[in-house]
């Protein structure tokens, strides 16, 4: 059975051709530039699957119609794809970033479905629209071919209502679904299904920290398998500092802004999404850059450095008081797969919570799931490489079947 999981933002188109058989990937690609001048399509195909491993083309794609049919002909290519013809694909997994209240679940895609979806744009007015210019899209070039949304909020849909919450009018929440909804979930129940396998666990056995930390950052805390608590919320603007976001700050912070500097409200938004986070503090939002300015003695850096590995240390603190005796912490996506200093830092001075990092386990990139921690630790420290278009294709799978 093959599976084409679309992941489609407003301006670029990730996709992935998995053959579920073999488990393997067969070719995946990413069209940057959508609606620009200037577009870029770059394939990589797995050795042995196609005349070509890497397929790469440099031109403008006026919407996401004109990149998804440029990337049906590569795939399908003679040369350059890995299957003969689109008819091959059994089935499309859509990335889809906010299921509300009306979608808990994956689910086969039909016009109800997109409906509630596009019903759940103004709770994410970013992504959704995004998510379903994707799904039409392949609606119309795959007709007849079953097509499954998974929802980014789906893992946290078990959090309890005391967890989900917030505590302002009820009213707010009946009358416009005003919740802690949270993101990454398919990044958060990958890694929590491969996690229980390490540790030897059924799934419904394990506590853990997730902590998935990458341009976007989120945590969460699983109690029996279950999500029941996460640090995004209403949008992925909250919870710890990230890449260019705010993470969670004081709520009056933005009347005080709107009124002493004059910013619209779409101006705070932008400062916040855009201009915050690491970026705001030094300058930079790429981990990478922030090490090697530090190492220079960057005073900056090193603050934005220190603020990101105390805010996550807190979280940390918060959701071990909540997920029972806790199995382990799972680190992953770009920093907590291949940032080893900052996994290390994260786990420093944390041996009163049974938490011991080994340094030389630690050391390096994961490439692969990995334990770090000392022998020991009480609690088990991983590293697993998130894979959220395998997660995506499973679920896929799962609601055909
Ligand atoms: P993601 O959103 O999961 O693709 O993560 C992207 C982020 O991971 C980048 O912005 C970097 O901050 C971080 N990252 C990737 N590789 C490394 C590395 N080798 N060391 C430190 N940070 C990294």
């Amino acid at each position: 059975m093959k599976i084409f999981v679309i992941n489609s933002g407003s301006s670029s188109l990730k996709y992935q051709l998995l053959d579920m058989e073999s488990g393997s990937v067969m070719a995946t690609g990413l069209v940057e530039r959508i609606g620009e001048p200037t577009g870029k399509l770059t394939q990589k195909n797995w050795p042995g699957e196609a005349k070509q491993a890497e397929v790469e083309r440099e031109m403008p794609f006026p919407n996401h119609h004109a990149a998804m049919h440029t990337v049906v002909d590569l795939v399908a290519g003679q040369d350059t794809g890995v299957i003969a013809s689109t008819s091959e694909i059994d089935a499309i997994g859509h990335r889809v970033v906010q299921g509300g209240e009306t979608l808990f679940t994956s689910v086969l895609i039909d016009d109800d479905v997109v409906a509630k979806i596009r019903a759940n744009c103004p709770l994410s007015p970013l992504h959704n629209p995004a998510n379903l210019v994707g799904i039409e899209v392949a609606r119309e070039l795959f007709a007849g071919v079953p097509q499954v949304a998974v929802f980014d909020t789906e893992f946290h849909q078990t959090m309890p209502p005391h967890a989900f919450t917030y505590a302002i009018p009820y009213e707010l929440y009946t009358e416009l679904k005003i919740r802690r909804y949270g993101f990454h979930g398919t990044s958060h129940r990958y890694v929590t299904e491969q996690a229980a396998g390490l540790l030897g666990k059924s799934l419904n056995e394990v506590n853990l920290i997730t902590l998935h930390l990458g341009n976007g950052c989120s945590m969460a805390a699983v109690r029996g398998g279950k999500c029941i608590d996460t640090s995004m919320g209403l949008t992925p603007l909250s919870g710890v500092m990230m890449g260019t976001r705010s993470g969670d700050i004081d709520p009056a912070i933005l009347p005080f802004l709107m009124k002493e500097k004059k910013w619209s409200m779409e101006q705070v938004d932008a400062v916040l999404n855009k201009q915050s986070g690491l970026k705001g503090i030094c300058g930079m939002n790429d981990m990478r850059d922030i090490h090697a300015a530090v190492a220079k003695g960057d005073k900056r850096a090193a603050l934005a450095l220190d603020m990101f590995v105390y805010q996550i240390k807190k979280f940390i603190g918060a959701f071990y008081a909540v997920t029972g005796p806790l199995d382990a912490l799972v680190f992953t996506a770009g920093i907590g797969e291949n940032d080893d200093v900052t996994r290390s830092r994260i786990c420093a001075d944390l041996e009163h919570l049974g938490i011991q990092i080994d340094q030389k386990r630690n050391a390096g990139r994961k490439k692969s799931a990995t334990a770090v921690h000392a022998d020991q630790s009480k609690v088990s420290i991983l590293v697993i490489p998130t894979n959220e278009e395998l997660a995506i294709a499973r679920a896929t799978l799962g609601v055909l079947k």
